[in-house]
């Protein structure tokens, strides 16, 4: 489904991502994990565009993410075109950024209807089930603030997922919350897991990745140190950095 070939960014004089690759299959979990600054962010960030990379390719369907190939050349996509790649990954970050003024099935409906044009009544069923599915049904009708983080950030991703994205983005889902609060949103994830959604997951929850990752990525340093299955990147890491940085986290 996704293939990053050679990728490269730098800010400035730092390199921050230099030449990884990664294939990540549909219905496969791939959690990202290493330590602060390995680019980890920045990798799921250029996955959308939200940052541009100096180098290398990103194909989602076999098709180039925010370029076009034009007789041999390269070219910036229209933003149009661009949004319409993007509408295909659902991205859920640390902070749960769900519009303050609307409801929890507000917040769901509005992008089905003022993107993809649904019709209203359509997206409420859509968005009841979507609460139904992340556990909220008694909370259609409050406010953000009403609720608890960890409940937030359900909705954030139930609003994601209302997008119907082939592709599913978490960049630590749970980082920001309450120790109490986390397992309600891994729960959720799971789930989705065990649904067949395709995820890429940047988490420092090791037991999440030995559960629900097909694929375990470590990073450090801009480069993917090593990756494959949790039972060995996890358990039978072949690198000495991989075991260093699982000695300080779990
Ligand atoms: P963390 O676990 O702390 O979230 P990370 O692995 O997600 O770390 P990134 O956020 O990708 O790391 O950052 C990698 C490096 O790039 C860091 O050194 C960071 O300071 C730098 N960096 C990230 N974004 C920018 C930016 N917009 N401008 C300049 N430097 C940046
Ligand atoms: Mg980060």
């Amino acid at each position: 489904l996704l293939r990053i070939v050679g990728l490269r960014k730098s800010f400035g004089p730092v390199e921050v991502l230099r030449d990884v690759s990664l294939v990540v299959e549909t219905g496969q979990v791939t959690c990202i994990v290493g330590p602060s600054g390995s680019g980890k962010s920045t990798l799921l960030r250029c996955l959308n565009r939200l940052e541009v990379p100096d180098g290398g390719a990103i194909y989602l369907d076999g098709l180039l993410v925010g370029v076009t190939e034009k007789n041999g050349r390269l070219y910036e996509m229209s933003p149009k075109a661009l949004a319409t790649q993007r509408q295909a990954m659902g991205m859920v970050f640390q902070g749960f950024h769900l519009f303050p003024h609307m409801t929890a099935l507000e917040n769901i409906i509005e992008a089905p209807i003022t993107v993809k044009k649904q019709p209203r009544e359509e997206a409420i069923r859509s968005a009841r089930e979507l609460l139904r599915k992340v556990g909220l049904t008694e909370k259609a009708d409050a406010y953000p603030q009403q609720l608890s983080g960890g409940q937030q950030q359900r909705v954030a991703i139930a609003r994601s997922l209302a997008m119907q994205p082939k592709l599913m983005l978490f960049d630590e889902p749970t980082s920001a919350l309450d120790p109490e609060l986390v397992g309600e949103v891994l729960a959720v994830m799971k789930q989705l897991a065990q649904e067949g959604t395709t995820m890429v997951v940047v988490t420092h929850e090791m037991s999440f990745a030995r559960d629900v990752a097909n694929q375990v990525v470590f990073m450090d340093g801009g480069v993917i140190v090593e990756s494959g299955p949790p039972a060995e990147v996890l358990s039978h890491p072949r690198h000495a950095r991989t075991r260093t940085f699982l000695a300080r986290v779990v």
